[in-house]
């Protein structure tokens, strides 16, 4: 292992899609010595065991900040695809087919209703498909649903090949990737951030990016105080089918879970939302419920291998909303996490709100409400 280098102009905590995307960013900005340094290897909590989808439409119901954020990032990925495609060779597999949500009960089909109208009114492309129009398009589907929305620009991409196209990208810009890692504390003097303690010794820098997932609220420093974005971890489990055929063209939701096909032929199916703490584990009633809703979906599942499954911890704050931005109380830290369901999808628009932050010293006053200043400070150390 090369040794550690004493000085960074930024280090960036944590090497998930978010960790990856904001080093990228500031080294595209001229940042000289950015420094991303990540305890286990790249990629190698919740942004390996995500599903990839890139879905605001399909998962919200009202139109507000959040909504709009996730859209705007989404509509980022054709170009944010074809930079990492054109900077490193590699294909993330941005599947354009589109998202479809069904409804098999009187519920659902209400619901599914009330989004059709608000998006309908807002705007947004969406279309609604009857039973045998949705089951036309997609024949595996389950002959009891009753109505389908299709969502034409809610896509997906292969979230570990996304890690690895960021990975290289940074590399090629010249980012210092420090993985095997941990910072242990921060170091702050006089309300201004001058380091990180790390278990291979000591960075002075001016600027520290805190993309440390579920474990984000775990960082200390020392006797001082740190925002508390009050971020917990909640599991989610997945399951990995093989069919010979492609079962399904799209990603399609039903209120209960999802599946998604991938380019190479595997069939993911997801997920549950679970406080198990930091317990990675895939559990039988995990396994069960994944199982009833994705049968749900489509009972030709139920012939198919189930070749793997894995579980990941999304971060999620006390109020489910990102925490972006710099810290008031503290200079030179910024917060760039509790990203929850959606870290895949916002990876793009977090790298550049990040990105200015730090080199602009910018951040659009709208989006104040993702700032880490809203849960009040506490003294962790
Ligand atoms: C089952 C499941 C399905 C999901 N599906 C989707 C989806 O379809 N679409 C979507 O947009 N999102 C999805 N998500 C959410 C998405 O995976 C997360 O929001 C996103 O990966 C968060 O990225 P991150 O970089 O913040 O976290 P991570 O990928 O967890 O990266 C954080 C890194 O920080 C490191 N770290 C922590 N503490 C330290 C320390 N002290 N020192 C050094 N390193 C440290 C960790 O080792 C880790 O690698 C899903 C999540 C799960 C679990």
């Amino acid at each position: 292992m090369n040794q550690l280098s004493k000085t960074a102009d930024v280090a960036i905590i944590g090497g998930g899609v978010i960790g990856l995307a904001v080093a990228r960013a500031l080294a595209l900005r001229g940042v000289r010595e950015v420094l991303l340094i990540e305890r286990d290897s790249l990629g190698a909590e919740s942004s390996s065991a995500a599903a990839g989808m890139l879905a605001p439409q399909a998962e919200a119901n009202r139109a507000h900040e959040f909504f709009y954020l996730t859209c705007k990032s989404r509509d980022m990925y054709p170009a944010f695809a074809a930079a990492l495609l054109e900077e490193t060779g590699i294909d993330i597999e941005l599947d354009t087919t589109g998202t479809l949500y069904l409804a098999f009960t009187e519920h659902d089909a209400e619901e599914l209703q009330k989004r059709y109208e608000w998006q309908t009114e807002a705007g947004l492309p969406i279309d609604k498909l009857s039973a045998t129009a949705v089951r036309q398009l997609e024949p595996a589907i389950n002959e009891d649903v009753r109505l389908a929305l299709k969502f034409p620009l809610d896509t997906q991409v292969e979230n570990r090949r996304l890690i690895t196209a960021l990975s290289a990208a940074n590399e090629l810009l010249g980012v210092r990737l420090e993985t095997g890692t941990a910072v242990t504390r921060l170091e702050i003097q006089r309300n201004r951030v001058t380091g990180i303690e790390t278990s291979r010794g000591f960075v002075a820098t001016d600027s520290v990016v805190i993309a440390a997932c579920a474990w984000s609220a775990l960082l200390v420093a020392g006797d001082k105080a740190l925002p508390d974005p009050r971020i917990k971890p909640v599991r989610g489990q997945m399951l990995c089918f093989q069919p010979n055929l492609p079962l399904t063209r799209h990603v399609i939701y039903s209120p209960r879970g999802y599946i998604v096909p991938r380019r190479d032929g595997r069939l993911l199916a997801g997920s549950t939302t679970e406080s198990a703490g930091f317990e990675k584990q895939v559990t039988a009633q995990g396994v069960h419920s994944i199982l009833t809703s994705a049968l749900e979906i489509s009972p030709r599942i139920a012939s198919l291998p189930l070749t793997d499954s894995w579980s990941g911890l999304r971060p999620r704050a006390a109020d489910t909303l990102p925490v972006l931005g710099r810290c008031a109380e503290i200079a030179g830290v910024y917060y760039a996490t509790g990203h929850y369901r959606n870290g895949i999808l916002l990876a793009p628009i977090t790298g550049e709100l990040i990105a200015a932050a730090v080199v602009d010293k910018e951040f659009p006053s709208d989006l104040s409400i993702f700032s880490p200043d809203r849960f009040g400070m506490v003294a962790v150390g």
